[in-house]
């Protein structure tokens, strides 16, 4: 078996994506007389800046002898958008079955979806590990690839995406997909394919907005599932569809830590208190300080639409598990846990005579009513009504980002209340 990796091969602005390189490469080994066994498609660290989008690393896993594999992983290269600087394509292709990959390559792959790597490290594992390259640019693609060419040894947690692609003359044009066929689709597959669409927002999130081939990209737990909602789609002809094998949906990024352990760049799950009461500032950003033995600010930004009410239902006191990525010493909430609630509040006492709210007496000197002359020693319980349940909260799919596991999936160890 060989397995052959390749990232970063596209831009910005030119429209292009790794998963279409991976595509036709698979297609490439086909051609060369090889068995294609699968494709991968790894979403690494998404903290990870100089990323063109989702941060994609691919790798076939085929039969083609290892030098063939290294010539299509070349020629693949060349097709890539090196003109602009900012690409820097990178190819590795090993000579082993994706499960015996070497040990090494493996743990470049759980670091890359974790943490940042450098690339003269990588360069360094690879050459140790017989690993063969091809490169242009400064070849900061051998990061990516070498991840994506450990990743089946890395991790056992998979899910699919069915990628269909447009014809060439379209590319940076108004994509055209029926959006009722899309959100019909989608309802008859659901649960077992997920983030197709957000109902609430009212949004096909599976057809991207970008100048890229990809018309539209179905995930979920079932290959034949999401085939079969691809194949569904009422759309502009489409060219090519391909089946990935990805770790989009696993919360693979995600690491447990502590408040007074977090680093700018990686992504936890967290667990504390509550603060501060959370606030609404400019631009709709909902924010909170979140306590364990440190504080930390959490983040529930615009584009989380609904999930920012869910935020603004907490109150301080509350105990949490909160998941995200920090950035500047603020964690951006992908999801979080509502563990304990806090179900009462302290209150200035009603006069037990005339129902009145009682007055302060004076500092440490209890509450009063003026009327009535009755006392209180202090403040007293009250029920809180709360309108938030305990259980596990997400964002809607229009903000998921592509690692992040929807709790639809399940194997949260607590209720949940998925977004759909
Ligand atoms: P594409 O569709 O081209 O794959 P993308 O959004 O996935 O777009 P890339 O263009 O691949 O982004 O850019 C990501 C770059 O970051 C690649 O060069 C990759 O090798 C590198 N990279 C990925 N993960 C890490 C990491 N954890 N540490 C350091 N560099 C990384």
């Amino acid at each position: 078996m060989t397995v052959i990796a390749v990232d970063d091969t596209d831009s910005r602005d030119r429209g292009m994506c790794t998963t279409y390189v991976a595509a036709r490469l698979a297609e490439r080994v086909r051609e060369a007389g090889g068995t294609v066994e699968r494709t991968v498609l790894v979403r690494l660290n998404p903290a990870v800046e100089h990323k063109t989008r989702g941060n994609a690393a691919l790798a076939v896993h085929c039969d083609l002898a290892a030098d063939r594999a290294l010539a299509l992983a070349d020629d693949a290269l060349d097709r890539a958008e090196t003109a602009d600087p900012r690409t820097n394509p990178g190819g590795v292709v090993v000579d082993a079955a994706p499960e015996t990959v070497p040990a090494a390559l493996a743990d470049v792959s759980r670091r890359a979806v974790r943490e940042f790597l450098d690339l003269d490290a990588v360069r360094e594992t690879l050459a140790a590990a017989g690993v063969e390259t091809v490169e242009r640019g400064m070849g900061r693609g051998l990061i990516g690839a070498a991840a994506a060419a450990g990743a089946h040894r890395a991790f056992d947690e998979w899910t699919y995406e069915c990628i269909s692609y447009r014809e060439r003359e379209r590319w940076g044009t108004d994509r055209q997909v029926d959006t009722d066929s899309v959100f019909a689709a989608a309802d008859d597959a659901y649960p077992e394919v997920w983030d197709t669409v957000d109902r609430e927002e009212g949004v096909a999130v599976c057809v991207p907005r970008t100048p890229c081939p990809i018309l539209h990209g179905i995930r979920g737990d079932d290959p034949a599932a999401v085939r079969r909602v691809a194949q569904r789609i009422e759309s502009e002809p489409v060219v090519r569809r391909h089946m990935f094998v990805t770790n989009q949906g696993t919360d693979a990024h995600l690491r447990d830590g502590t408040i007074d352990g977090v680093r700018d760049g990686r992504a936890y799950r967290l667990d504390g208190d509550v603060a501060t009461r959370p606030e609404t500032k400019e631009g709709g950003h909902v924010f909170f300080t979140f306590e364990g033995k440190e504080k930390i600010r959490c983040a529930a930004f615009e584009p989380t639409k609904h999930f920012r009410d869910r935020v603004r239902a907490l109150r301080i006191g509350d105990q949490l598990t909160v998941c995200g990525e920090v950035s500047d010493g603020t964690l951006k909430l992908e999801k979080f846990a509502l563990r304990d609630a806090v179900r009462t509040e302290l209150v200035t006492p009603d006069c037990p005579e005339c129902g009145r709210s009682m007055k302060s007496a004076g500092s440490n000197a209890g509450y009063r009513c003026r009327d009535c002359g009755t006392v209180a020693d202090g403040k007293v319980e009250q029920r809180l009504d709360r309108d938030i349940e305990e259980g596990w909260y997400e964002v809607p799919p229009v903000a998921r980002r592509h690692i992040a596991k929807p709790l639809i999936r399940g194997g949260f160890d607590a209720p949940t209340h998925p977004e759909r």
